[in-house]
């Protein structure tokens, strides 16, 4: 089998798990290695914790999302929530972790995204695509000797336009254990983001997860339809009439800045 290498880029210790969680979830099982970084460690995500208990709850969250998922790792930088800059700092440390994992893929926000963390990170790893090639720079760590292809994960926003489902990939059989990551993420699933969406009483603590399971899906499943919607062409390309049927998936635009490849090569990179 060859093994291939996914590197996943989101700003908060969440982000991948909802972009590339159904996908990980499948690659994992067929043998590939996926690693995911949340470039900030979320210390903003909640509205009474303190900052610091909150990173450390947060590290556990994802560590244990990884373990569901099958990941090789879930790696987590030490930046502020909120605060992640286009530092030459950060450049650097980005360049060295996609040098040292020699991914196939590295995927990450567009820049169009609505967190300024989001498009911070989106630039981050959008300059490495070309300063992982140049050995001088950041020669502590060496150029890998294949150049990835870059890619984008799914968001909802349309200006300056939507999003390009160039692969997609069904997650309804595996929706189940990507509710059981965002389920890793009490603190975000059930406190802040409710919390932040309005929902000021909504307490998760008596639910069974039964009734845990159907609220995460009535407040994220719209985005996993919406993938599916957006991709609706290219899940029939893949399976063909079922791709009709498809009711979730998650959808990845390629990115000219990295290798380039053909878009039946760049559909291949991900799972049935
Ligand atoms: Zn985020």
């Amino acid at each position: 089998m060859n093994q291939k290498r996914y590197l996943v880029f989101g700003a908060h210790p969440d982000d991948c798990d909802l972009l590339f969680g159904g996908t990980a979830i499948k690659l994992a099982r067929a043998g590939h290695l996926v690693k995911f970084v949340s470039v900030c460690n979320g210390d903003c995500g909640h509205y009474a914790m303190e900052r610091e208990a909150l990173a450390a709850r947060r590290y556990a969250e994802t560590q244990a999302s990884a373990k569901i998922a099958g990941l090789a790792e879930y790696q987590v930088l030490n930046l502020h929530d909120c605060e992640i800059e286009n530092t030459l700092e950060n450049r650097g440390k980005i360049v060295r972790i996609i040098r040292q994992f020699q991914p196939d893929v590295v995927l990450s926000h567009r820049d169009c995204d609505y967190h300024a963390d989001h498009r911070v990170t989106a630039r981050l790893v959008l300059f490495a695509a070309y300063l992982i090639k140049v050995p001088l720079y950041c020669g502590d760590t060496p150029i890998p000797e294949k150049n990835p292809v870059f890619a984008y994960c799914y968001d909802r926003f349309r200006d300056p336009r939507p999003i390009r489902a160039d692969a997609a990939v069904e997650i309804d059989s595996v929706l189940e254990t990507k509710l059981r990551m965002a389920d890793c993420h009490a603190s975000q699933f059930y406190e802040w983001l409710p919390w932040d969406k309005g929902f000021k009483d909504f307490d998760a603590s008596g639910m069974t997860w039964e009734e845990k399971r159907q609220w995460l899906y009535a407040q994220w499943g719209c985005r996993f339809e919406t993938a599916a919607s957006l991709g609706r062409e290219t899940l029939c390309t893949i399976y063909g009439e079922k791709g009709k049927e498809i009711k979730c998936a998650e959808i990845f635009e390629f990115s000219e800045y990295g290798e380039p490849i053909s878009p039946e090569g760049f559909r291949d990179l991900f799972p049935r």
